[in-house]
């Protein structure tokens, strides 16, 4: 049962109470810690907001942002240099959900949501983690794979913004709106010329976490970046996930359509 709500002003003040409350957690927009502690399924007893100790807010500077963890996905909606990232914000929820969830919140949902995660893997973001004595910056891959540990915070993403159209995206869900992913798509493909110069792809929804499409990477790389080939290294997807059965689709299902959701989103299907 929920016994303390903390509300820090800074980061610091925030790791002594992660550090001195028993069952604490870090609660940023709520949108899934609030259900999970209303439904009573989780063991922690103290919530330590982050909404006042300043990790919010967006800087840009010379093709490189930093993002405060807990902008909410609306603000990021609303800065011009990352207008890329819309067509991936607006699959994520709801315009109310996402005035509340937050940037560095979306990095430890379970899947298959975590869509702004796996942007972020693909756009090779890193994660800078306040630790109890130190901070650390670390690819968001790790980040999403690992989780931080007790009484850790990512106070900030940072990440080189992509080339005029090298960012790629799709989302295949069950229904338009408000719907979690079957897979999500993120890529970054550089082109010289016809040929694909480097490739970073990241999927959603098909394994436990976001995970990179490195199979599809090196088969795309050095190659004429064509329908043909993009379909032969889509179809490399399939070595990079481990997808399972849940409410939205199959295993089976998820494997079947992943190399054809690859294809659409490099392409632009
Ligand atoms: C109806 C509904 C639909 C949704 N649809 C989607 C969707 O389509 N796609 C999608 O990606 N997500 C979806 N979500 C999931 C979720 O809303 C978002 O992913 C959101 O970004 C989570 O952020 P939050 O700030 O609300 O996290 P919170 O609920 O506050 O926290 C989530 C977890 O992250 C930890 N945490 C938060 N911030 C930090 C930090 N800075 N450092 C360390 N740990 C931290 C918390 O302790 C907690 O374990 C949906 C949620 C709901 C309720």
């Amino acid at each position: 049962m929920l016994q303390t709500v903390a509300m820090p002003g800074s980061v610091p003040e925030a790791q002594r109470f992660l550090s001195s409350l028993e069952g604490a957690i870090i609660l940023a927009g709520g949108t899934v810690v609030m259900p999970v502690l209303n439904y009573g399924t989780d063991a922690f007893t103290s919530l330590v907001s982050l909404r006042k100790v300043g990790l919010s807010g967006i800087s840009v500077e010379t093709g490189k942002t930093t993002i405060g963890a807990a902008t909410t996905l609306a603000e990021l909606e609303d800065e011009k240099a990352l207008a890329f990232l819309r067509p991936a914000l607006d699959t994520i929820a709801s315009p109310t959900i996402r005035n509340m969830a937050t940037v560095g919140g979306n990095l430890f949902v379970k899947q298959p949501y975590g869509d702004l995660a796996v942007c972020l893997i693909a756009l090779g973001a890193t994660a800078t983690i306040a630790g109890p004595g130190a901070e650390r910056i670390e690819p968001v891959e790790q980040t999403v794979s690992s989780g931080v540990k007790a009484g850790e915070i990512v106070t900030q993403i940072s990440l080189t913004l992509p080339a005029k159209d090298a960012f790629k995206f799709t989302k295949a869900t069950r229904k338009a709106f408000n719907s979690a992913a079957i897979v999500t798509v993120a890529a970054v493909v550089v082109l010289e010329g016809r040929v694909v110069s480097s490739a970073r792809i990241a999927l959603g929804g098909v394994a436990k976490t976001p995970v990179r499409a490195t199979s599809v990477e090196k088969a795309l790389t050095g190659k004429p970046f064509d329908h043909a080939h993009v379909e032969a290294a889509a179809k490399e997807a399939l070595k990079d996930i481990d997808p399972a059965d849940d409410a939205y689709a199959s295993a089976w299902y998820r494997a079947r359509v992943t190399p054809v959701h690859v294809r659409r989103a490099l392409l632009g299907e």
